[in-house]
């Protein structure tokens, strides 16, 4: 498995296979603050490189490295030049620096390679072994500092960085992570699109009922990360929330001018009004606009915390389940339904929305950015899949195991 994407001058590519038989001039080890040898990476490093890098590495930093930071030797019987000791944080929850400490871990091996006169760099997935990283948050950290460092033009001679996984399923991590950065195809289709972007229309309709008052801050995080993933795509989005009435609250916004989501929580769960009612709007802007200003796709994301419990009568399930067959089956829309403390499989299909495309959270502070996380994917895959595959973008199997893990 291989996958590439040029930055200026440089390939960041992902590979899958042993980190010891990667000819670079620079392999970085998933080392321990007293570097003192260990399992994973760092025992096959010095199983392949031999005594001599434990002996240079014990003469020269007696003290072991900082977490967070990284320090050089010569690479023993490597086929590599260098071997950079990085010491990425132990996971213990995600509120004690972690991400922060492993963003400078990857930042000071590529600074490291820059005064080096490096043209080539491995990284292994740092922290996501023994130090239980979760990987997609790891695979974000690392790949966006890459990125950034690589846009910064400091990257001095390096042409290549590489990472390299052990195992099919953190190969598909850094894949989708990596497409997500760089807004590229990942739609699971037959026909795979070449990258072409297209115009959507993302619409969010989001529970702000009584419920939603502890996870309110989440939540708006959770919406904050997505739109950051797109600002740099066409898309327009339209916010609004409900509780025991509907609250428009922009319209059309383009993607990048999108500043805070803020969620104001009160009151009761209107949801069956709400949505008719964001549904019936949204599709008349979208009809009075000529043709040519048309956003090719929509996208609906409809995000509950409860139950309906507050809708007029007028607005039953059957005129939701119209509403939404409509738009799906005429207009080719993509409705995706978040629930939360339901089975919102069970309570999408009420309103015509398929089990592809509904997906159970947790409604807690962990979870919730994993959601929008998973929202996020799929954005990306509606950017770049052909109009035909709208429908065919689909939750995964892993966005739903997110919300099963602690
Ligand atoms: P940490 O202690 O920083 O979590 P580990 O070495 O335990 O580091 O694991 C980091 C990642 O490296 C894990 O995903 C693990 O599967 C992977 N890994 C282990 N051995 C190798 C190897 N020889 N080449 C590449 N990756 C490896």
């Amino acid at each position: 498995m291989f996958e590439s994407l040029q930055i200026g001058n440089t390939v960041l590519e992902l590979v899958l296979g042993d980190i010891t038989e990667q000819k670079v001039d620079a392999v970085v080890n998933a080392a321990n603050a007293s570097l003192a040898g260990g399992g994973g990476v760092d025992g096959a490093i010095h199983r392949s490189g031999g005594s001599a890098i434990m002996a240079e590495t014990r003469k020269k930093y007696p003290n072991g490295c900082p977490t967070g930071s990284a320090v050089p030797t010569g690479a023993g019987k490597l086929p590599a030049k260098f071997v950079f000791h990085a010491v990425g944080p132990r996971w213990h929850g995600g509120r004690s620096g972690e991400a922060e400490q492993l963003r400078s871990a990857y930042r000071r091996c590529l600074e490291l390679a820059a005064e080096k006169g490096c043209e080539s760099i491995v990284f292994p997935s740092i922290s996501t072994g023994a130090y239980g990283f979760p990987i997609d948050k790891a695979a974000e950290i690392a790949l966006r500092t890459v990125k950034d460092f690589l846009n910064e033009n400091s990257a001095g001679n390096i042409k290549t960085v590489r990472f390299c996984l052990f195992s099919g399923d953190d190969f598909n991590v850094y894949q989708r992570t990596l497409n997500v950065i760089h807004l590229k195809n990942v739609c699971k289709t037959d026909e795979r699109n070449p990258p072409m972007k297209s115009t959507i229309s993302l619409n969010i309709l989001v529970d702000s009922s009584g419920s939603m008052y502890t996870i309110a801050d989440d939540m708006s995080g959770g919406l904050n990360e997505l739109i950051a993933d797109h600002r740099d795509s066409d898309t327009l989005v339209t916010y609004s929330i409900f509780s025991d009435n509907y609250q428009p609250v922009f319209a059309e916004k383009p993607i990048r001018s999108v500043e805070q989501f803020a969620i104001k929580p009160d009151a009761s769960t209107a949801l069956l009004e709400s949505a008719c009612k964001m549904i019936d709007e949204v599709g008349e802007r979208l009809a009075a606009k000529p043709e040519s200003e048309r956003p090719e796709k929509v996208m609906f994301v409809i995000v509950t915390d409860g139950q309906e419990n507050a809708s007029a009568p007028e607005y039953t399930r059957a005129r939701l389940f119209a509403k939404i067959k409509e738009q799906t089956e005429t207009y080719n829309w993509l409705f995706l339904y978040l629930g939360a403390n339901q089975d919102a499989i069970q309570e999408a299909k009420t309103f015509g929305i398929s089990s592809d495309h509904a997906m159970d959270f947790r409604a807690d502070s962990v979870h919730i950015p994993e959601v929008w996380q998973s929202v996020s994917h799929r954005l990306a895959d509606m950017l770049y899949c052909k109009m035909e595959a709208v429908q065919s973008v689909a939750f995964e199997d892993i966005d739903r195991q997110k919300q099963e893990d602690d």
